[in-house]
């Protein structure tokens, strides 16, 4: 079909092939069309089979360590300890299996909460629409920073080129222009198309869609999108390395201890064979790379929930760092919902009354006394910020909402109140053609065409742009934007020129001479009440906030004191940053809290010279310039609702609010996981080595060992299975935002982590020994001895998981007692199954296990008990010594 050919045809042309017109579809063709020919995006890889993903569970050095010893039991006669190895190994990786499917399960979730979306033209309105639901025929608006969401026809292009390296490999952008182009030319010379997937890296442009889904240029190409990314991240990555590391030791550790015992000790050599094999069993914390995971799983699936969604995962972990956050002022500290509060004309202030977009609210002379002539001195300034605008206002059920720029919304109602009719007056004079605002140069203008052919040129934008292109620097102007700045209004200036005859085009040329400034407005726009609260949080936590805006620097200040920014607030503005050299802004940034009049390209050099200081960096933006700082910055955070889909592509974080507050909840999310992360760590590494040093123990000390093969991989079952995965579910300690971040560098493995590790190992192995001899003394078979040594080993890990539920704090309050839901349901089941090792006569049959008297599992409760308060007290006690950084806070 001709469908290939598309660049060949004039955009008009086009529109007719896919039966649309230039004010897009109907809402009802759309979805008729939908139904007919289907989504548009393309099939996901189909996912690993599930047998196949169970499979890769015994992909593992030590799986197959443990199959060898499996083999080997039973070659040896050992037929129960090498069918409890088989349970052993099964068992892990059904847990391992069900893990990994949830926390790839969340992160897909996860990720379709951030799936794109387009701005398109149906029946004359501007709407915004999944990418998915796009159809051949709708009509597309493009923007600097917008991925382009299915191939389209230019229908019109202002200054637009797009990047399509992902199509065509080619890095330079390629410009891009309405005119049809010889139905030869390749795919990099088709001006005329602008291709699904690529990137609008300037300008803008309106286009009909002609191809979706697989029939797009880059759907020919790759039929599949990729799947979800595994979970790896730093951390992941280092304790993976760890774990192996961990292994070997263990493995020619355990080679030594075989050789010793049954050489230097006399132990039956397949004896001592079974129970080594069992040990590094024990001993090796298998389960611990999984536990990781699935902990970092749950922490973004908790950002989420608070409206920050972590799209490159190594962000779980760097937000619990974070030391400085960066963030844009207007809608992620204020609401973004701007009202008109001031007109200033010459010769007239005119406060405006009115709350939100509702067009009603009174129009008052401030100085002179007559409402009615300030009203009319403002018409042409009305006007301007009427026609200069590409906003348009709603009313549902009595409520009013913009649709697009809150600015922009806040002159049409502004403009309502005074009486005026938008709609009519932009019939009347017509666009014909804009320079769009744009975040460094800070200025809108429009080009219209009057009733009588002459022409009519609007600007709008920041105050200071405007006088320096009118001409009309000093006069009182200055001091009547600093008077409005400072009650923290954002203060926008308005010009314009009046031409005889209509030029073909707008450029920043026409703007040279014959400007006419027109007067200021200026915008309320309040603080986010959770801001306050926020940044609060933000300072309590070591926290540091800086406000980083394109507003006017007195603005800045009075919004930054608003908010309770710091003690003193310094502000900076982007033409003092330009003066400074990397050294001196580094040393500069540290002090200010706010800075203003800056330009993307500012941002970048910011958080370099934050990260010179030691800073680990959040930032934030939503432009298509702002991409550089997004990936400078150790978490580049982008916006949900206003961002561009560059800077979302930057990002490590995305939010779905566009909320300061959520980036906050997000970097206390991270510093629990981070906590949690310790927790399973100080968990398990005791409790696996408690259990390896009592054995290691008597094999020195050459008597029986406390606890069979079999046994050893029980305790190993029950407990690293079910118990140090509960820790992953913690929830934030109360203090996790009253402490300052953790350093950079700072080891996962600290100082008080491998001292706990080390003396918890110590306790449960002596309390263990101590039941078991205790028993044998009292002339009890070895049988019932080891039993006890079991339970207490288990008891001791039980009691130890309320220790370490509050690494630092004190863990017998009433929270520290009561305990998740997950760890509650983990100790009963643990508790349960204790009781049948200890009393089912089958249990009894497998593990050679005899039931305790009362008395005896009283002492191993007491026994329990009194490691866990010692264990409490020991944390006093560093805590008063200070010894361990982790413990000062
Ligand atoms: P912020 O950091 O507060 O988001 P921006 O970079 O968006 O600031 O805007 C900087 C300045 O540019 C504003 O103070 C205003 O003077 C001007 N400006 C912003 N939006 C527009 C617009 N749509 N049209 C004209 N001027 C604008
Ligand atoms: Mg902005």
């Amino acid at each position: 079909m001709a469908g290939e050919e598309w660049h060949a045809l004039t955009g008009d042309e086009a529109l007719a092939r896919v039966e649309s017109r230039a004010s897009g579809l109907e809402t009802s063709e759309a979805s008729r069309r939908l139904g007919e020919v289907g989504p548009n995006a393309l099939p996901a890889a189909a996912p690993v089979h599930p047998v196949l993903r169970f499979l890769a569970q015994f992909n593992n050095t030590l799986i197959y360590v443990l199959l060898a010893g499996a083999l080997a039991a039973g070659l040896l006669g050992h037929v129960i300890d090498a069918g409890v190895i088989v349970v052993v190994v099964i068992i892990n990786a059904i847990v391992g299996f069900a893990q990994e499917g949830r926390a790839e399960q969340s992160l897909r979730a996860i990720g379709s909460l951030i799936s794109p979306r387009a701005t398109v033209l149906r029946g004359g309105e501007r709407l915004i629409v999944g990418v998915e639901e796009l159809v051949p025929g709708d009509v597309v608006l493009l923007e600097a920073g917008e991925r382009v969401p299915a191939d389209l026809r230019l229908i019109r292009a202002r200054g637009l080129s797009v990047d399509e390296a992902p199509l065509t490999g080619e890095s330079v952008t390629a410009a891009k222009a309405e005119a049809p182009v010889a139905p030869d030319a390749p795919l990099g010379d088709r001006a005329g198309m602008a291709f699904s997937g690529t990137l609008v890296a300037t300008g803008q442009g309106m286009g009909v869609v002609v191809a979706t889904g697989p029939r797009t240029e880059i759907g020919r190409i790759s039929r599949l999108i990729q799947d979800v990314e595994r979970m790896v991240t730093p951390l992941l990555r280092q304790i993976d390395r760890f774990a192996i590391l961990f292994t070997r030791v263990v493995l020619v550790a355990g080679l030594a201890l075989f050789l010793f015992a049954v050489f230097a000790r006399g132990f039956d050599w397949t004896e001592a064979l079974i129970a080594v094999v069992a040990l590094t069993v024990g001993v090796v914390p298998e389960g611990l790379p999984a536990v990781m995971t699935i902990t970092m799983a749950i922490g973004v699936r908790r950002m989420a929930a608070r409206r920050a969604v972590v799209r490159k995962l190594p962000a779980v972990e760097t937000l619990g760092a974070v030391s400085v956050i960066c963030t844009d002022k207007t809608g992620t500290l204020t609401l973004n919902e701007m009202t008109v509060r001031h007109v200033l004309v010459p010769g007239h202030d005119v406060r405006v009354g009115g709350v939100g977009y509702a067009p009603t609210g009174a129009l008052n002379a401030e100085n002179h006394g007559d409402d009615a002539r300030a009203i009319a001195a403002l018409s042409p300034i009305l006007s301007c910020g009427m026609m200069c605008n590409d906003a348009t206002l709603r009313e549902e059920a009595g409520e009013w909402t913009t649709r697009g720029d809150p600015m922009e919304g806040a002159l049409v109602a502004l403009a309502m109140k005074a009486g005026l009719d938008p709609a009519h007056a932009r019939g009347q004079w017509p666009r014909r053609d804009e320079i769009p605002f744009d975040a460094a140069h800070r200025y809108m203008a429009t080009l219209h065409e009057g009733p009588d052919g002459a022409g009519m040129i609007y600007v709008k934008g920041a105050p200071e742009a405007l006088l320096a292109m009118a001409g009309a620097r000093g006069g009182d102007w200055e001091a009547r934007i600093a008077d409005l700045a400072r009650q923290g209004e954002r203060v926008l200036g308005f010009a314009a020129k009046r031409l005889e005859a209509l030029p073909g085009q707008l450029t920043p040329a026409d703007l040279a001479e014959g400007v006419e400034f027109l007067g200021l407005m200026g915008f309320l726009d309040p603080p986010r009440p959770e801001a306050v609260a926020a940044i609060a949080r933000c300072r309590s936590a070591g926290v540091a906030v800086k406000m980083i805006t394109g507003d006017h620097a007195d603005t800045a200040l009075a919004i930054g004191r608003q908010l309770g920014l710091a003690d003193r607030i310094e502000a900076m503005t982007g033409a003092e940053v330009d003066a400074l050299d990397d050294a001196g802004l580094a040393r500069a940034v540290p002090g200010v809290a706010v800075f203003a009049r800056t330009s993307p390209e500012h941002k970048l050099r910011i958080v370099r010279a934050l990260q010179a200081d030691g800073a680990i960096v959040a930032m934030t933006g939503d432009g298509v310039n702002d991409a550089p700082a997004l990936k400078q910055a150790d978490v580049g955070t982008a916006m949900g609702r206003q961002g561009t889909e560059a800077a979302r592509e930057a990002a490590e974080m995305v939010l779905l609010d566009d909320n300061f507050a959520s980036i906050v909840a997000a970097v206390s999310e991270g510093r629990t996981v981070y906590d949690n992360i310790r927790k399973v760590i100080s968990w398990t590494l005791p409790t696996n080595g408690g259990e390896a040093l009592a054995v290691i123990a008597a094999i020195f000390v050459g008597f029986a060992l406390p606890m069979s093969p079999t046994q050893i991989l029980w305790v190993n079952l029950v407990t690293s299975v079910g118990l140090g995965l509960v820790l992953a579910f913690e929830p934030p300690e109360p203090g996790v935002m009253t402490r300052p971040p953790r350093g950079a560098g700072a080891p996962l493995l600290s100082g008080f982590l491998i001292w706990r590790v080390v003396l918890v190992s110590a306790l449960i192995a002596a309390a263990t020994l101590f039941v078991f001899l205790q028993a044998l003394g009292r002339g009890e078979a070895t049988e019932y001895a080891r039993t006890m040594a079991v339970n207490m080993t288990v008891v001791a890990e039980i009691f130890y998981l309320f220790n370490v539920r509050y690494l630092t704090m004190r863990s017998l309050t009433w929270r520290g007692a009561l305990g998740t839901p997950a760890v509650l349901g983990a100790i009963a089941a643990l508790v349960l199954a204790q009781f049948a090792f200890t009393y089912a006569p089958f249990m009894a049959a497998i593990f050679d296990t005899r039931p305790l008297r009362l008395a005896d599992g009283a002492m191993i409760l007491a026994l329990g008990v009194g490691l866990m308060l010692l264990l409490e007290a020991e944390k006093l006690l560093m805590r008063r010594l200070g010894l361990f950084a982790d413990l000062r806070s």
